[in-house]
This record gives structure tokens, sequence and C-alpha cells, in this order.
């Protein structure tokens, strides 16, 4: 492993960084620390007034920041820009509603006295991030902890490391304190170090399953709290009565999004049988209508994969598809460009036994399964190691919805395309991971809950039931 841009487009070395050193990672665990005493007595609204400030800059810096991330990872220059304003409005957001998610609870108690749970900071959060949303990955977890006051140290991934380096100068420039956000390119062996510092207190992931393996491993060792986010093979379940256009309209976009490389990319689409047929002749049609190039060009419609590695991944377990039964009724062909292209490619039956239907394929595969009941498609759904998001098409919302409860993830919508917004939550159950970023419960991900009950007189007689000391004459 090496920091390194490369650009899938044309696999030109952009850019290789060092690895940082051992006084560089201690530098920052100090600064980090030094840092959370001092917000600890900061009024919580200039933090909110630097997180706007810290949207602003994104804002500003759009178009570097959108053509560092299509170099870094090689994803459409239309995509990268999406994703800068989101990242921007998830900080608007979090400086908007941080302070107010973050007063205290009263808690109506037969104790004795006023009760409230009050919410601080803990301590500095490492996070390791994954490079297929090198900015969003970041935010979901910065904006939060800034709010609350815990400092952070960037793990990004091996191949995304100017993104990394330019989000955190932007944070900086926004005028954060030293030490809110520092990346630094870590080993394996480094992150493994801070993780075991008493001044680190939480540590967040999202990446894959052996990330997560990898770093849930050492913060459970180390005792420390610590939110996975990690892959999915997300259902597409289409119902009989449902309306075809919209649904032949989102199904290849929420497959082709990102080239694929989306944890909650629709991985396997559920398909009634009285519509099965017309759904294969559209993703069909709809895959054979883009277009590879060069991602920096608006008209680009397919994007190359992020690295060989990943393209090479995808291909051999492609072929392992193949090879245990599965069909492929379009695709799997060389696309003549030099970069890391992937021809989308629809899979039908895979059976059981098949690796595809239980492992997470990171690119442009479509597996499509057909079924003739609602309860088949819901089984279905739920025969999967994964948990992570989904999306239900029927012709009645209120009934997708009754079906979308039945299905074992941590979020569906129903007649859709997935969003992500930083008031809804994000995160996913079984190998998918545990915790939510985002939203009123990513607020609360590395919070002490602290319970403070105060009264003017102790008076033991409400506190009956609880555990109260005898008296010692009795
Ligand atoms: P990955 O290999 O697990 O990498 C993710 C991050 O973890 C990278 O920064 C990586 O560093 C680091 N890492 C890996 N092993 C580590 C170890 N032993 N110690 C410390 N750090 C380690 O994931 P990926 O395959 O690149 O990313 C794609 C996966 O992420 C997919 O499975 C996708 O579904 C999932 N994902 C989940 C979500 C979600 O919110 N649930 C969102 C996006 C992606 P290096 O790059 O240096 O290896």
């Amino acid at each position: 492993m090496a920091y390194r841009t490369v650009n899938p487009y044309n696999n030109e070395v952009v850019k290789e960084y060092p690895f940082a050193t051992e006084d560089e990672l201690q530098s920052a665990l100090a600064t980090g620390h030094d840092l959370y005493e001092m917000m600890k007595k900061q009024d919580i609204s200039e933090r909110a007034k630097i997180l706007h400030n810290v949207a602003s800059k994104l804002r500003e810096h759009s178009d570097e920041l959108a053509r560092a991330c299509t170099i870094d990872m090689g994803k459409l220059i239309g995509e990268s820009k999406g994703e800068v304003e989101l990242v921007a409005i998830i900080a608007d957001w979090f400086a908007d509603h941080g302070e107010d998610l973050l007063k205290p609870e009263k808690i109506d108690t037969i104790a004795t006295g006023d009760a409230e749970i009050q919410h601080h900071a803990t301590g500095v959060v490492m996070m390791v991030e994954p490079w297929n949303f090198p900015y969003y990955q970041i935010m979901r977890v910065f904006a939060p902890n800034f709010m609350v006051g815990n400092p952070m140290i960037l793990k990004h991934a091996a191949n995304t490391p100017t993104s990394a380096k330019m989000f955190a100068d932007v944070v900086a420039e926004a005028g954060a304190p030293k030490g809110s956000l520092t990346n630094l390119f870590l080993s394996y062996d480094q992150v493994t170090e801070a993780i075991d510092d008493p001044r680190v207190q939480g540590v967040a992931l999202t990446g894959s399953e052996r990330g997560g393996t990898a770093v849930a491993g050492a913060a459970g060792k180390a005792l420390k709290k610590n939110t996975m986010e990690l892959g999915g093979m997300d259902p597409f379940v289409v119902l009989g009565d449902a309306n075809m256009d919209d649904v032949n309209d989102i199904a290849w976009r929420a497959r082709i999004y990102n080239t694929g490389q989306v944890c909650t990319s629709s991985k396997r689409f559920i398909v009634m049988d009285n519509v099965y047929d017309e759904f294969v002749e559209n993703l069909k049609k709809k895959f054979a209508g883009l277009k590879p190039g060069d991602p920096m060009d608006p008209k680009t419609t397919l994007a190359p994969m992020n690295t060989e590695k990943s393209k090479n991944k995808l291909q051999k377990q492609l072929d392992d598809a193949i090879a245990a039964g599965a069909k492929v009724v379009y695709g799997n062909e060389p696309i003549d460009l030099p970069g890391q292209f992937f021809m989308p490619t629809i899979l039908t039956d895979i059976d059981k036994d098949n690796p595809a239907y239980s492992e997470e394929m990171f690119g442009p595969i479509a597996a499509v399964y057909k079924v003739h009941s609602e309860q088949e498609a819901i089984d279905l759904a739920n025969d999967n190691p994964y948990g992570l998001g989904g999306i239900v098409f029927a012709g009645d919302a209120d009934h997708g919805a009754e079906v979308a409860s039945q299905i074992e993830t941590g979020m569906v919508f129903v007649n859709n395309f997935m969003s992500t917004l930083p008031e809804l939550p994000f995160g996913g159950v079984k190998l998918s991971g545990y915790g939510r970023e985002m939203s009123h419960i990513g607020q609360m991900a590395f919070v002490n809950e602290q319970l403070i009950v105060k009264t003017d007189k102790p008076n033991m007689g409400n506190l009956a039931g609880g555990l109260v000391a005898l008296d010692p004459q009795e």
C-alpha cells in the first residue's frame, strides 16, 4: 500500500505522498487532545460559525475539489461537483442544527430533583475512510464531531490522498483550529497505534468487511467505541403493479451511478414475473446507451473504475459467477480504452450456491432475479449476509412501505432512487455494520451522554425502589 494519485482514466501517476512519521502521529494526537480540552470551554456557536465557513469554502473551491476527486478515483466530473455541493449541505445542516441537538435533555423521573442528560465531547476520533466518495465520507464524521468538540485524525484510502489533503486544507482555510481535522498518510499499524492511544476515544470506519474487521478488532481490543459503515448488496424490489416507466428510469441509475461503486448501489434486482422481461429489456437498452470516455468530459456517461486492482477483482468475481452457472444477458466485453473501464453487465440465473449470490460486486454488474410472489421477493431480499439499504417499487406507496419494513436493512426507499441527506440517518445491520452516521443519531455517535441529577436537599423517600443505602440502625 502506498498513498498515490493514479488517474484511472489514463493510468498516469500524478502524485505520490510519503507515509506519516511517528512524530507526525504523536504531534497530531497531542494537538488533538489539547484542542479537545480547549473546545470543552468554547461556546458551540463559535464552531457553528466555522462549520458554515467550511461550507462556503467548499463551494468557493468546488471546481478544484471536483477535479481532484475525478483525477483521484475517476468519477464523472458532474458527480464530483454534486458531491462537493452535498458535503457543503451537510456542513450547513450540522452548523444549523448541532447546537439544538446537543442541548441538555430533561428526564421525567421519580428521583429527587431535576434530571437531565448533557452531551459532552469525549476526545479525539480516529476516522478511516474509503475512496468511493472522497469528500462525503469525511464530512459524515467531521460535521457532527466538530460541532460536539471532538478533534479528528483522518486516515483516507491510499488511492485518494489528494482529495484527503485538499479537504483538510479547506477546513483549515475556513478557520478551524489546528487539530480539528488532521489528515495523515498512516500505515495500518499506525492506525492501530492511534486507536490504542488513550487520547483517542472514538473510531469510525467506512469500508469493506476486511477493513472493518481489522479496525473494529483493534477498537474492540482497546475498548474504544466504534461505528462501522460497511458493504451492501442492496435489493431493488419491483412489485407486479409498479409503474414501469419510473422503474425503467431509475433502475439503471441505481446501479451505474459512480460506476456502480456505491455501498447502497442496487446490486440485486428482484423482479416480479409479470414485469421481468420488460425490466431486463429496458436495463439492457439503458446499459447499451452509456458512453465510456474521459470523466472530465460532461458528455461521458460511463466513467472508469477507481483502480486497476478493483477492476481485476470485479472481473474475477464475474468469471467465477459465470463458471458457477450465471448467465450473461448483456455485457462482459472489453472496452477499448486504456483506462480502468468495465462494461456494464447483467447477470441472471444466479443460484444460491453461486458466490455471486452473497458476495458484494463493487462495480457495474446487475444481478437480476425473477420471483413469483411478494413473499418470495421479501425472502430473497433478506437471504443475504448484508443489510444496508434497498428500494421497493410498488403501485401503492403505502403498500410498498409495508413491504419495505419487512426488509432487513437499515434504509429503504419506496418508489425512488436512494438519496442521502444530512437529516436522514445512514447505516445498516448484519455485515453492513452498526451505528448510524448523519442526522440526530449520527450527531450522538461519539458523545458522552452524561446524566446529571440535582436537588437542593437530599430526600431518601423519593428514591424508593432505587438503589438506596440502608439506614445503619435498621
Ligand atoms: P477497504 O479496503 O475496507 O478500505 C476502506 C478504508 O479502510 C481505507 O482507508 C483503507 O486503507 C482502510 N483499511 C483497510 N484495511 C485496514 C486495516 N487493516 N487497518 C487500517 N485501515 C485499513 O474498503 P474498500 O474496498 O476500499 O471500499 C469499498 C467498500 O466500502 C465497499 O464494501 C463498500 O460497500 C463500502 N462502503 C460502505 C459505505 C457505508 O456507508 N456503509 C459507504 C461507502 C463504501 P487503504 O486504502 O490504505 O487500504
